[in-house]
């Protein structure tokens, strides 16, 4: 039986991936701080297969017996979480990363990253391929996040070339689904919550900025054929499907039944105006092109988000 280290493991994806390993007939560690996590991911896990264990991985941290896959999702994530955790997040991606690395190597597992489509920044290349090298402010607020991601990708090919840890990166691009925070500032879950209760629905700008949209399913799809690859250059995890984030809000307040206005703010600084996967290498060298449905992904995200709203904080 397999084992994988799932860092990050109580996380909105971490806590997907542990379902999809775990069906899979894995034995799956799963190592988080709850930083921005919660138990209430993992708390319907009832499998002998699975342990859980509260460990920060800024710090030295050793996991029992066997490993042979790691996938190294932990770092905040959310603008509101960065901004929050500044220092944290570049610890995350640097004493963790490095942490997690060397315990690949001395478990000789499996390595991937959950990088990140930031490291292209403000993209002048669109649709975004891996050869792009990116756009990025290395010193507005947004620079704690996709400098420690684009260190982190600099370290995971060190450890491959010099160390010999086997190793890939996944880009992944803007996911969703349920188990998502009503509150961790992200745009769909923010659109969410705020048409099921109503409130007017917040776009920034004049809303034409785009992002393309995956369901956390495809998303896990994607990480555990690259994981299971022999691939080592970054790959794009993503869907292509591109839309402006108005066109999203006005889904949102569709597929709600919300009686919300739509309203504008300011625009974050630095925040992206297009963001799109170019996922060729995905398709020619895993197989893999994302296959829900817009409407059918919010649909499962909204009626998670419905019980989550009723649940008291
Ligand atoms: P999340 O905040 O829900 O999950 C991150 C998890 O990491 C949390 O459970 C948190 O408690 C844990 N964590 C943070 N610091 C830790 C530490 N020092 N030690 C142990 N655990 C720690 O975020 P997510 O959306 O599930 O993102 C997971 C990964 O995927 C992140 O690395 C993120 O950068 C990457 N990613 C996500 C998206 C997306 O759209 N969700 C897009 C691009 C990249």
């Amino acid at each position: 039986m397999p084992t994988s280290l799932v860092t990050g493991g109580a996380g909105f994806l971490g806590s997907h991936l542990c379902d999809r390993l775990l069906e899979r007939g894995h034995r799956v560690i799963c190592v988080d701080n709850l930083e921005t996590g919660s138990l209430r991911n993992i708390d319907h896990i009832r499998s002998e297969r699975f342990e859980f264990l509260p460990l920060d991985i800024t710090e030295h941290y050793e996991v029992p017996g066997p490993v042979d896959f790691v996938y190294h999702m932990a770092s905040p994530a959310s603008p509101i979480d960065y901004a929050r955790l500044p220092l944290h997040t570049l610890k995350v991606g640097a004493y963790g990363t490095h942490n997690t690395l060397g315990l690949a190597k001395f478990k000789r597992a499996r390595f991937l990253l959950a990088s990140t489509s930031e490291v292209y920044g403000d993209p002048l290349v669109h649709p975004q391929p891996e050869s792009y090298w990116g756009n990025v402010n290395p010193i507005g607020p947004r620079g704690v996040y996709d400098e420690a991601k684009r260190y982190a990708e600099a370290l995971t090919m060190a450890y491959l070339r010099q160390q010999g840890v086997n190793t890939c990166i996944a880009r992944i691009f803007n996911t969703y689904g349920p188990r998502m925070r009503p509150n961790d500032g992200r745009a769909v879950p923010t659109f969410l919550r705020q048409a099921l209760t109503d409130k007017p629905v917040t776009v920034f700008g004049d809303g034409s900025q785009t992002r393309s949209f995956c369901y956390v399913d495809d998303l896990v799809e994607g990480l555990i054929l690259l994981a299971e690859s022999g691939v080592h250059e970054p790959v794009n995890i993503g869907n292509p499907d591109e839309m402006s984030l108005l066109d999203m809000a006005k889904l949102v307040v569709e597929l709600t039944e919300s009686r919300s206005e739509i309203v504008f703010e300011a625009l974050p600084v630095d925040d992206p105006k297009v963001r799109q996967p170019d996922i060729t290498r995905a398709r020619e060298l895993l197989g893999w092109e994302p296959r829900t449905p817009l409407r059918d992904g919010l649909t499962a995200t909204i009626e998670h988000m419905t019980g989550q709203l009723r649940q008291p904080a």
